[in-house]
């Protein structure tokens, strides 16, 4: 696994979380992924539970963090947004200085700033001056493309975590095997029978706002899903796929798939990757990529 992710998921599980973080990456690299989960599995409340899960960032996802965290709603994460194209002294002061002495629900408050680089530095002095009061329980996650940008005296009090060049591993959510999980028993149903109700009813799913919010993502997991498939179903060779953890399920379904289907389905999945960008109706392009799915 990824060191990075495991220095964060360490932190959390010795309970040595720092106060500062810039999570420094290339586009798509899954900064903001990485900070999301990093942020989830900082507010699980279930962490014992969590813990044993060899140093991956965990959480548990029924606790009430936890899901007011998927719902978008956690008040103890603020995800600090600029109001014109950089992040200037006047949102830091609205957004985190104004607030950072209020207690947090739960043990910490984390504040997400993207694009950190972004700020201009009367702003990184304004963080700075919250960062130097050492508030106890506020954790900054920022994320950077250049992180030179920012000023040394902000550098020297965050923990700098590089992410490496997206390559096909790191731009699939970090610790989404959950999601992972649920795409390939969705494969499994479409690869098998699969009932014009029940696409219908994922799509609907797909459009719920986490997963809309994260499509790319979910298209980058069925992509790798079928190359895996295609790889395994050509060569037999189980060391060839990505998802190692998977294969069981893979192998699983082989014999029920042709090469040409799943050709079909990457062409579908690609086709509707498309048709979002081109901002197309949401559910409407997923119904039509899951229908094709199924050869429907
Ligand atoms: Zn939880």
């Amino acid at each position: 696994m990824d060191t990075t992710v495991k220095i964060l998921a360490a932190a959390i599980y010795n309970g040595r979380v720092n106060h500062a973080y810039i999570i420094s990456g290339a586009a798509k690299s899954g900064k903001t992924e990485l900070a999301k989960s990093f942020a989830r599995a900082i507010l699980c409340r279930n962490q014992n539970q969590n813990k044993s899960n060899n140093y991956s960032l965990q959480y548990c996802g029924s606790c009430a963090a936890c899901i007011s965290f998927e719902g978008g709603n956690n008040p103890d994460v603020v995800y600090v947004v600029p109001a014109k194209t950089a992040i200037g002294v006047d949102d830091i002061r609205q957004q985190v200085n104004s607030g950072i002495s209020v207690m947090p629900y739960g043990k910490h408050r984390i504040y997400i700033i993207e694009a950190a680089d972004h700020m201009t530095h009367s702003a990184q002095n304004a963080l700075l001056k919250t960062l130097e009061e050492g508030n106890t329980f506020g954790i900054f996650i920022l994320t950077a493309t250049n992180p030179e940008k920012f000023l040394p005296t902000i550098l020297s009090r965050c923990i700098i975590c590089k992410l490496k060049s997206p390559d096909i591993k790191t731009t699939i959510p970090y610790t989404e095997t959950e999601k992972q999980n649920e795409i390939i028993n969705f494969i499994d149903r479409i690869f098998r029978d699969c009932s014009i109700a029940e696409i219908f009813e994922f799509a609907r799913h797909m459009e719920q706002k986490e997963n809309k919010e994260n499509i790319n993502q979910i298209f980058d997991i069925f992509a790798l899903c079928f190359r895996d498939l295609i790889i395994l179903k050509q060569t037999a060779e189980p060391t060839r796929i990505i998802q190692k953890d998977m294969i069981n399920r893979f192998a699983d379904l082989i014999p029920c798939l042709d090469t040409s289907r799943i050709l079909n389905c990457i062409e579908a999945l690609e086709k509707a990757r498309w048709r979002l960008f081109q901002n197309a109706n949401f559910l409407l392009t997923v119904e039509v990529m899951l229908l094709e799915f199924c050869g429907k």
